[in-house]
């Protein structure tokens, strides 16, 4: 059900009826109501903006679980110890 609003009068005390001829008119002054959209360009605009900032955290939260994942390399210090204790 689409919204409908009052430009001229207070959003808090909107009242709204109908007309004889079916157009949805203001209770107070008569004008005929505007009609709200579901979803605003401003709001887009944000969600995009909200996504950009967001993103760059679920990337990075998802390749360290990944690093966790894989094996992990055999210390190379450990490594030389161990070479240099056969050679002794
Ligand atoms: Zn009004």
């Amino acid at each position: 059900m689409a919204k409908y609003h009052c430009p001229y009068c207070s959003p808090r005390y909107q009242i709204h009826s109908r007309r004889f001829d079916g157009v949805m008119i203001c209770g107070q002054c008569g004008d005929p109501l505007v009609k709200i959209p579901a979803i605003k360009l401003t709001q887009i605009f944000a969600i995009v903006a909200a996504i950009a900032f967001i993103a760059p955290l679920f990337i990075t939260a998802g390749a360290f679980f990944q690093d966790l994942n894989r094996p992990q390399p055999k210390n190379s210090i450990q490594v030389m110890a161990f070479k240099l204790s056969e050679k002794v």
